[in-house]
């Protein structure tokens, strides 16, 4: 009778307690010295110190399974896929993850530090300041590797709860095309917590372009999302906050411009995360089963030869830039790339919350569209995740151009905008993705 009911006692401690451990840890990413900063082609100069410390920061989740899953974000605008690649295969290789298990996302600071060649055309940089922004890529990728190292060594038992609220600064900037466009002022928020119920954690998203500051800005500073995950840690004392950007592609702070703008946003983006913490979040039960694939994106027939010659002597310098690397490109590899591999990812906790990760910089139609097919209440789509080769735009605003359909190729690099049909490969490898980890 003792060992029954000892067996009883057992399988209601299994079904309180859902099985997860958690892990974090965070590194600075703020160049020792000047380094030119990433997203705005206005810049002139490299950066000149530190205003808010820019960060990486490791999540590993472990389910009842035991298979652990790693998050990483950062306060930057985005990682290249040879970076994203070359830190997979590191945490592959030392820690047995693998790459569907592993998340990768930028907040999209635009007062960050740039990596590698991303957006090479858009900045004028000289040879000397690109040498630096190749040896701090490379201390980059360590820090980040390290930083999952430590977030390892750190697990402990945890609960997980998803909630929701809002935030109401996000602005959908096309106005050009439509006054009033559509945004998503969902703030998602996955809360971490020990047996006790004190927060260890909290990843938090918001879908709108993290630029509050502008180009005259040249202080490193994780903007308003920076702010937002440094208000919640000092409020929280000892947990970590992890930022996640969502579709936020065609959405600006509104107004913007100033320290003051970047601390208003990241003060109502953070009361919106305690709101949902201090509330009721529903459990969040395992297991973490994880898809990643990557999908060809097809590029519209390009300029020929000839007509990129001609460009050569643009009057728009990066119009110029863009045709001499397509150019160099020709040259060098016979031709120009005619698509993209597109890397799209989904996170399944149990039937209770499914993480949606889409490369570049995705606009706000693919997280409607997304909620509306697959429910919006246990859906959380996040853009900037993985690579961010540039905007990813839906077939509405691939058809109006724009600079979100079209124009920031030129400063991204690929020979010119998506074909049509952009919107349906990827819808239909997320519903693929989702068909997958639903098994
Ligand atoms: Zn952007």
């Amino acid at each position: 009778m003792a060992r029954i009911y000892l067996l009883l006692a057992a399988a209601s401690v299994a079904l309180a307690a859902p099985g997860w451990k958690a892990g974090f840890a965070r590194v600075s990413i703020a160049p020792s010295g000047p380094l030119w900063m990433a997203g705005y082609s206005a810049r002139t100069a490299a950066s000149e110190g530190v205003d808010l410390d820019v960060q990486a920061k490791a999540l590993v989740l472990e389910d009842s399974s035991g298979r652990r899953s790693l998050l990483i974000t950062t306060d930057m605008l985005g990682f290249t896929r040879g970076l994203a690649q070359r830190v997979a295969a590191r945490i592959a290789k030392d820690h047995g993850i693998p790459r569907e298990r592993l998340m990768l996302n930028s907040s999209h600071t635009h007062s960050g530090p740039v990596i590698e060649r991303m957006l090479g055309a858009a900045y004028d940089a000289t040879d000397a300041q690109w040498a630096d922004v190749d040896r701090y890529t490379e201390d980059l990728e360590n820090r980040i590797v390290n930083v999952a190292a430590r977030a390892m060594k750190s697990l402990q038992p945890v609960d997980l709860s998803f909630g929701r609220g809002t935030a109401g600064f996000a602005r959908n900037r096309r106005v050009a095309y439509h006054p009033n466009g559509p945004v998503d002022h969902g703030v998602p928020v996955l809360a971490i917590r020990d047996a006790r119920g004190k927060l260890l954690a909290a990843v938090f998203g918001y879908a709108c372009h993290n630029t509050t500051l502008g180009g005259e800005f040249r202080k490193f500073h994780g903007d308003y999302a920076g702010v937002a995950q440094a208000r919640l840690e000092q409020t929280h004392r000892g947990a970590t906050a992890f930022f996640i950007t969502g579709c936020g592609a065609d959405s600006n702070p509104n107004p913007r411009g100033t320290l003051d703008h970047v601390n208003r946003y990241g003060a109502e983006l953070a009361a919106a995360v305690d709101k949902v913490l201090a509330g009721a979040t529903r459990p969040v039960r395992g297991p973490l089963r994880a898809a990643f694939e990557e999908v060809a994106l097809v590029f519209d027939t390009p300029p020929t030869k000839a007509e990129f010659e001609a460009r050569l002597q643009d009057k728009n310098k990066y119009v110029a830039r863009h045709a001499r690397n397509q150019l160099d490109r020709i040259a060098r590899e016979g031709r120009l790339p005619t698509e993209y591999p597109y890397p799209v990812q989904v996170w399944r906790f149990g039937g209770d919350l499914t993480i949606v990760a889409l490369g570049g910089e995705v606009v706000v139609d693919y997280a409607l569209r997304l909620g509306a097919e697959l429910g919006a209440d246990n859906l959380w789509v996040a853009g900037y995740s993985n690579d961010v080769p540039g905007y990813i735009p839906s077939e509405r605003i691939l058809q109006e151009g724009g600079y979100e359909g079209a124009g920031a190729m030129i400063y991204y690099g690929p020979p010119g905008p998506f074909a049509p049909g952009v919107e349906m490969s990827i819808v239909k490898k997320v519903h693929e993705l989702v068909r997958l980890t639903g098994r």
